[in-house]
Formats: C-alpha cells, sequence, structure tokens
C-alpha cells in the first residue's frame, strides 16, 4: 500500500510564525520570459534540409522559417554558432552579405532586413555550412568496432541541450520559441536515419539517399534529434504508439528488455498525465559514444548505450535496473519537458526534478523488489560519489556553495551548469515530500489539471503550484518557496518536556559553515509514535512547534520512511528510546537514521562513536539498502584517511562490521537469490577487498583467473568487483589482461567494467599507463576523459591525476561536452585534502579557465577544506573504535 494512503492529520500549534519574505515567481507569460532574444519576431514553421560530409566532417545545410512578426522590425536576431552563413532570403529577396552578422561571444545572428518588415507573416531563408563534432554537441560522430565483423564504423548523432542546435542551423534557440520543426536529410545509401517524427518520403539523390520527415507539433529546439547509421531494430506497439529500439549493427536484441520496459512505461504515463503520448512512434537509439547520458528529445530518445541495453547472460542486475530507470526518466519527459516545457532555463528543475520524481515512482509501482527510493540514483557522470539520490543533493544543499533549485540564468554557459544534484535531486526529493504530503490522488489531479492547461506550451514553477493548489485546496505556493527559492534545509531538534510534550525546533542545517541568515521552511513534518498505528503529519510552519501527547516511554521517530527533505536531531531521552526501537523499525527508517547520523558526525555536531553507536545497535540484517549506506561512509573514511595513524584500525574496525553480512550472503553467488542480495554481495566484495579482507582477495583473484578461461564462471553481478580487486592488488600482467580484453569486446557495458577496473591499480607506473586512456580513442570521448577522475579517485593518487591532467589540458577539455563543460578541471581538485591545494587551483583557474568556471572552483575549495578538517576529526577520534 502507498505510504500517504495511511497517514492522518494531527493537530498543529503554532508558537510562532515567522513572515517569509520569499515570493513565487509569475505565471508563464511569453513577453516576459527571460532570454537574450527579441520577443517581436516568432518562428512558426522551419524546414531543415541538411548533407552530412562524412570525409569532410562537415555539413551543408537550408531551411525556410516562417515568421511571424508582431511589431514592425529592420532586423532579425537569432542565434548560430560555429556556422557559416553562404546567403540569406527574406520574403523572396536577397540580403547583401554586410547585412548578415555574427556575434560569436553572445551566438548570436543578426539580419538587417532590405525593408521594414511589417506586423504578419513573413518567411527567411538561408544557406549555411557548418562542422561534424567530436564532442557531443550539435551534430556529432563516434567511431565504434562493430558487434561481430570488428569493423570500425562511424555513427551520426545530435545532442542539443541546454543549446546546441544553433549548431547544426541557425533558429530561435530558447524553449519559449516553440516551433513546428521538418527535418529532410541526406545520408549514404545503406544508412537508417531517425528523427523526431516517422519518415514522409524517401529518394535516391546523388551521395546517397534522401530522407524525408513529417513535421513535429509545436515543440522547442533543443528537442530536435537526428541519428544515422548502420542500425538494427526491434519493434513493438501499446496503445496505437509505435515503439522501436534502434541499435548500432548486431545489438539489437541487447534492446529487447529496453522494449518491453517502455510498454509498461508509456501505458503507466499515458494513464497518469491523463493526456495520451501525442506523437504516432516513439524510437529509441543506443548510441555507442559522443554523449554519456540520455537525451529525452520527443519521439526520439538518444541513450548511450549501458543505459539502454541489457544482455540477459551477460548485463548485471544493477544494469538492468539503470535501464528501467533512465526509460522511465527520459519517457517521463516526453509529457514534461517536451509537451509542456520549461518557459526558461531558470526553471530547468521542473523539467529535470519532475522527470526523476516520476521516473523513480514508475520504477518502484512496477519493481517493488528494488527498493528505489532508496537506492543510488542515475549518476550523471561515473566517479561521482555514490550513494542515496536524496543524500547526495543533502551533502552539496548543506554546503556554503550550494545554491535554490530555481536559479537565475542569464548565459548559455549557465544554462549548462544548472544540470547538477540539486536540479535534479533535491527538485525529486522535494516532489516526493509535496506528494506524501498532499496524497496521491491530489497530487495526480494536479498534475493533469497543470498538462491540460499548458500542453504544447510553456510554464513556470507557479504555474505548477497553482494546479496543484486547485487540486488539493493546501496553500502550495506558500508551502514551496522556501524549498525552491531558498538554499539548504532544514534540521528539526527534537526535546522532550514533561507532560507528554515534545517541543520541535528548525533551523538550517550547515556543513562546513555557519549560517547567518534566519532561514525558515515550512516543513510537511511525518512522524509515528512506535506502538501506535498510523504515521501523522505536521505543517511546522514556524521556527517552533510543539507535538502533543506522546508517551514519555516510547519511541518517537520523525520524518517516516526518509521521504522528506530535511535531517532529526533527537535529544538524549529520544534517542534512547530510538534505539531501543531499532530491532522493529523499518528498513527505510533505520537507512534514514543512519544517513542523519552519519550527516551529523560529518558536520561536527556528532562524535565518530554517535554513528557507529548506531550501527553497534543496529540488528543482523542484509538488508541491501542498509548495508549500502554504511559501505558508502566506509569508503569514504578510508579514502580520507589513506597514509594515516590509525588507518588499520579502522579497516579492521570495518571488516568486522561488514564481514558478517558477507558470510550470511554466501562469498559466491547462489542461483537463484534475490536481485538485491545479489547488488549488495557485489558492492560488500569490493568494499571488502578494498579494506585488505585476505580471503575476498584471494578469492577475487582466483575468480579472475577462471573467467580468463571461461567467462560465465564468474556471475555478471560480480565481475565489476572482481576485476577491481585483481587489479588493485594485481600487477602490470593483471593490467595488461584487463586492457587487452577492455580492447577487444564490443559490448559497451563489459567494455566499462575492464576500464574501470582499470583505474584502481596502485603502481604509480599502472596509474599513468589508466590516465594515458583518457587520451586514446579506446574508449568513446565522453567516457574517456572520466577515465582521470576515475583515477583520482580509485587510485588513492589525485595528485597523479592532476599531474596528468594539468599535462595535456587541451587534449582532454576538447573531449568534455556540455553538461561537464565548465566542472571538469575544477572537479579533479575535489579527491584533494590538502589545503595547500586550493591557492594551487586559483591560480590555475585564474590562467586557464572562465568565468563560468568560478562556481565550480568554489565548490572544489570548499570541498578541499571539508575534508583536510574531517580527516584531522576522523584521525584524532579513531582511538575511540572498539
Ligand atoms: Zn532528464
Amino acid at each position: 500500500m502507498a505510504y500517504s494512503e495511511r497517514m492522518r492529520f494531527a493537530f498543529l500549534i503554532y508558537l510562532f510564525a515567522s513572515v517569509t519574505s520569499l515570493h513565487a515567481e509569475k505565471p508563464f507569460d511569453f513577453a516576459s520570459t527571460p532570454g537574450k532574444l527579441p520577443k517581436q519576431v516568432r518562428p512558426t514553421e522551419y524546414a531543415i534540409w541538411v548533407k552530412p560530409d562524412l570525409k569532410k566532417l562537415a555539413f551543408a545545410g537550408r531551411e525556410t522559417v516562417k515568421l511571424n512578426v508582431a511589431e514592425p522590425t529592420h532586423e532579425l536576431i537569432l542565434n548560430a554558432l560555429d556556422l557559416t552563413i553562404t546567403d540569406a532570403e527574406i520574403d523572396g529577396k536577397t540580403v547583401p552579405k554586410t547585412a548578415i552578422k555574427f556575434d560569436a561571444k553572445n551566438e548570436l545572428l543578426t539580419i538587417a532586413t532590405p525593408e521594414e518588415l511589417t506586423p504578419g507573416e513573413h518567411t527567411l531563408a538561408i544557406r549555411f555550412a557548418g562542422k561534424i563534432n567530436q564532442f557531443g554537441r550539435g551534430l556529432f560522430y563516434t567511431k565504434y568496432q562493430e558487434q561481430g565483423t570488428g569493423a570500425k564504423k562511424m555513427f551520426l548523432g545530435t545532442q542539443f541541450e541546454a543549446t546546441d542546435a544553433r549548431r547544426l542551423f541557425p533558429c530561435w534557440d530558447e524553449p519559449v520559441f516553440r516551433a513546428r520543426f521538418q527535418l529532410t536529410a541526406v545520408v549514404p545509401e545503406n544508412w537508417m536515419a531517425v528523427s523526431n517524427m516517422p519518415i514522409a518520403s524517401e529518394k535516391k539523390v546523388a551521395g546517397g539517399r534522401e530522407v524525408e520527415f513529417q513535421p513535429t507539433p509545436s515543440m522547442s529546439s533543443y528537442l530536435n534529434v537526428f541519428c544515422a547509421g548502420e542500425f538494427d531494430a526491434i519493434e513493438s506497439e501499446v496503445d496505437g504508439v509505435k515503439l522501436r529500439i534502434t541499435t548500432t549493427k548486431g545489438k539489437a536484441e541487447s534492446g529487447r528488455y529496453a522494449l518491453e520496459a517502455t510498454a509498461q512505461i508509456l501505458h503507466y504515463y499515458n494513464e497518469y498525465f491523463g493526456i495520451s503520448y501525442p506523437l504516432p512512434k516513439l524510437d529509441q537509439l543506443a548510441i555507442p559514444g559522443g554523449f554519456g547520458g540520455a537525451m529525452e528529445n520527443w519521439g526520439g530518445i538518444t541513450y548511450y548505450e549501458t543505459a539502454l541495453l541489457f544482455d540477459p547472460a551477460n548485463s548485471s542486475a544493477a544494469t538492468k535496473q539503470r535501464v528501467y530507470e533512465v526509460i522511465a526518466h527520459e519517457v517521463a519527459h516526453q509529457w514534461f519537458g517536451d509537451l509542456v516545457t520549461m518557459a526558461w532555463w531558470d526553471n530547468l528543475w521542473l523539467n529535470e526534478g519532475f522527470a526523476s520524481w516520476m521516473g523513480a515512482k514508475c520504477t518502484a509501482r512496477f519493481n517493488p523488489q528494488w527498493e528505489v527510493w532508496l537506492e543510488k540514483g542515475i549518476p550523471r557522470d561515473p566517479a561521482r560519489r555514490i550513494g542515496i539520490a536524496k543524500e547526495q543533493a543533502m551533502e552539496g544543499d548543506a554546503r556554503a556553495t550550494t545554491h535554490p533549485i530555481q536559479q537565475k540564468v542569464a548565459t548559455e554557459a549557465e544554462a549548462n551548469s544548472a544540470f547538477d544534484d540539486i536540479t535534479y535531486k533535491k527538485g525529486q526529493s522535494f516532489l516526493r515530500m509535496l506528494e506524501s504530503f498532499l496524497g496521491e490522488e491530489p497530487f495526480r489531479d494536479g498534475i493533469r489539471r497543470y498538462m491540460q492547461a499548458h500542453k504544447y506550451s510553456n510554464s513556470t514553477t507557479a504555474d505548477l503550484w497553482n494546479a496543484l493548489t486547485e487540486a488539493s485546496g493546501r496553500p502550495i505556493v506558500e508551502i514551496a518557496a522556501g524549498w525552491t527559492e531558498q538554499p539548504g534545509f532544514p534540521v528539526v531538534n527534537v526535546s522532550r518536556e514533561s507532560n507528554g510534550k515534545v517541543a520541535l525546533s528548525q533551523e538550517r542545517f550547515t556543513v562546513n559553515f555557519r549560517d547567518n541568515t534566519d532561514a525558515t521552511w515550512k516543513i510537511p513534518l511525518t512522524y509515528f509514535i512506535d506502538g501506535q498505528s498510523a504515521p501523522a503529519t505536521l505543517l511546522m510552519s514556524g521556527k517552533m512547534a510543539t507535538l502533543e501527547d506522546v508517551p514519555s516511554d516510547r519511541a518517537l521517530k520523525l520524518n517516516v520512511e526518509g521521504a522528506g527533505n530535511y535531517r532529526v536531531a533527537y535529544d538524549e531521552a529520544s534517542w534512547k528510546l530510538l534505539l531501543a526501537s531499532l530491532p522493529g523499525m523499518n528498513v527505510p527508517d533505520q537507512v534514514n537514521l543512519l544517513s542523519d547520523a552519519w550527516a551529523f558526525f560529518q558536520a561536527g555536531r556528532q562524535p565518530f562513536t554517535f554513528y557507529t553507536g548506531l550501527i553497534d545497535r543496529l540488528p543482523p540484517s542484509t538488508a541491501l539498502a542498509v548495508r549500502e549506506q554504511i559501505i558508502n561512509a566506509f569508503n569514504s573514511i578510508d579514502r580520507l584517511l589513506a597514509g594515516a595513524p590509525g588507518q588499520e584500525q579502522f579497516r579492521r574496525y570495518a571488516r568486522r562490521v561488514l564481514r558478517p553480512t558477507l558470510d550470511t550472503l554466501t562469498l559466491q553467488p547462489k542461483p537463484g537469490g534475490p536481485m538485491t542480495a545479489s547488488l549488495l554481495r557485489a558492492s560488500l566484495v569490493q568494499e571488502l577487498g578494498l579494506l585488505g579482507d585476505e580471503e575476498v582477495i584471494k578469492m577475487c583473484r582466483q575468480n579472475f583467473e577462471n573467467y580468463l578461461k571461461d567467462r560465465s564462471s564468474v556471475s555478471a553481478d560480480l565481475r565489476a568487483s572482481t576485476f577491481a580487486i585483481a587489479m588493485r592488488y594485481g600487477d602490470a600482467a593483471t593490467w595488461q589482461k584487463l586492457h587487452e580484453l577492455g580492447l577487444k569486446t564490443t559490448s559497451t557495458e563489459e567494455k566499462q567494467n575492464y576500464y574501470d577496473a582499470l583505474a584502481f591499480a596502485s603502481d604509480p607506473k599502472l596509474i599513468q599507463k589508466s590516465l594515458a586512456i583518457a587520451l586514446t580513442d579506446e574508449l568513446p570521448t565522453s567516457r574517456a576523459v572520466f577515465m582521470v577522475s576515475k583515477v583520482a579517485r580509485e587510485s588513492d593518487r589525485p595528485d597523479l591525476a592532476w599531474e596528468f591532467a594539468g599535462k595535456n589540458l587541451k587534449a582532454l577539455v576538447a573531449k568534455v561536452d556540455a553538461l561537464n563543460a565548465n566542472s571538469y578541471l575544477p572537479s579533479l581538485f575535489t579527491f584533494f585534502y590538502d589545503p595547500a591545494r586550493i591557492e594551487e587551483l586559483k591560480a590555475f583557474a585564474q590562467k586557464n579557465l572562465s568565468e563560468p568556471s568560478r562556481k565550480p572552483v568554489e565548490i572544489a575549495s570548499d570541498e578541499i577544506l571539508f575534508r583536510a578538517d574531517f580527516r584531522k576529526r576522523l584521525i584524532e577520534q579513531m582511538h575511540t573504535l572498539q
């Protein structure tokens, strides 16, 4: 049963309410939407023709754009980047070359019109040429080895979000300028071409085949897609929509699971949103490189192969789960993002927070055994810290360097930087808290109203709150403002008083800085009293509140199942009662207590023994999420203690805590066990191996030897951990073997496993060899660059990784995609704990980085300071371990 149905509402007592100074933004209005482009000219229809030249890595193009002019004007201002314009016409009249001006810095194209454009319809025609890129922006190419034949092949794809459609064709490249797009492309004779809409017609032309696609409905420019290559495909249909999974040749059957999952997901959303999927078909393409994630292009979603393909014989359970979740996220965007689009990038969270929440909700509904709300979430890059999605967001949000969910975005670089944990994961976490509070049905009704009101149009956060307020009758705008418009989140302090009263107070929860503001949140609190059946809710509106009638001998737990985006600090009496009730508590609540205890230790509010004391009191169990929390915490402690006194003592303690769970699960997999057991075994084997468990290390080495002889001897779930530990304690020969396997395989998932393992080498000579891979074309560019951050993390030698990056700056940066462009280099410093590195980073940034990297530099500097302090505290307190 869903949690929200079990809730009842409790009495709410205000002691005092602070007046909030936050003001929600306005509902969507075209004219006042931010952006660089003037609003008096709007494109309504584009007809675009492109012809790629694979040898020259360039393309020729032409387009006709129908315009609606609202006020008389003498110029057209639109976006273009890295394009040359060969000629332009307005209403059939040639525009002189001198009337066409590029502003490269602002990515603008200005065309002075030969005559004043009067209000009404006009037509712009342009001929242009551009480049096919190596990095995943605009039109890009990827080279890959074909499955089966091993032949080197080329693939073309596009990636436009946030602001790169302008690299393929001149356009009004801001989300509010919706239009219909009709694409025609010339591709080699034997290639298949895919775009947002079905093919309207095809014909043979000089140099290949000309494919004309049907026009799209009204949509934002960044949602266009064009992919072409030697493809295979499998198809099905659901609710009248044609579904197709397209892969490079030889891989289509690995798309079977994705095809089946999509049918389930699309049908669920048709019902949930109350509007059926609006296009005649949904293509999903597995692409072998170019960019690392997945992109929700309307009707033509692109995925990096590992996010879409699942091979039952060789893929891990983790891959299966990720595939489902990523599809659920991207398909949710077909409504939330594509059918209704945020007006401007300052509301990006509307797209991403919502798709993350909706994707997780859908995944949890059809896969209840996966503990979806407690699992890792979708990492945006492979070097990112792991941990529950909500916790990842809260870690960053507790720092001085955080920002509100809604933030001002003025430039293209700022739009690209907005794709971060706060936007995705705090957004998701806040929506989950709100849904728990309102109840599933009122929340869904609000979403349906919102969809109806804004379909084929744009919206702001205010529009969503208004729809939810209408559906639920509750003041959502007031509740939401504190969460989306101010940075950070609260900790609720719980203190028992006499007569069954419990006093609650709130303050901002911070790590590594002191908050001087008087921020408060309207907190939709949930709580339960041990022994009383139903959880209750309380909207805590001010600094303080009181709970009544709480028996003094009963445990009181706030933040039921950890669904709320806040922490809870209990007084001693309450904590003792909670510890005593721990054995009967459900897994999500146990994980919530562990996460809070860990955060309090990080924040310096509690000593290490507070966290370890909780671990000691946990009942023995093999619950995945509980153990994963501990594994993640131990992993970061062990890294921070590298080379420090006390590391050995810590490792002994950590092994003692973790090993019994592995023994219960058994070291070698048992056939037919639950998927969570399989995932937990893999995590435990890897962590215990890193912590120096001799038996586990021996087993991994043996398993690796066996694997070389017979692939099926190591289960797919255990491979990544086995390779990592074999490499950590291996030599040059191990490195060589893994590398050979990596070079040979045409499976992207397997390739990733082998190369990931190379990052675990500990011999400096081998570390250098692993780093050098980043400069080769052995991995797709978007993956290759992350070899450096992976080595920095896994080898415990961030100094070598940084030294390498410093020497190869240009070559590395040329491979980084739009979303990582600003943070890639600064993020390499987040693995250091020596404050002297801050000066080094700042000096480096001054010399080599541009303004948009300022924020990532601040974040990295703050992380170094935090790590220095945390390491010091860890070393001081290590003797407290039993
Ligand atoms: Zn998304």
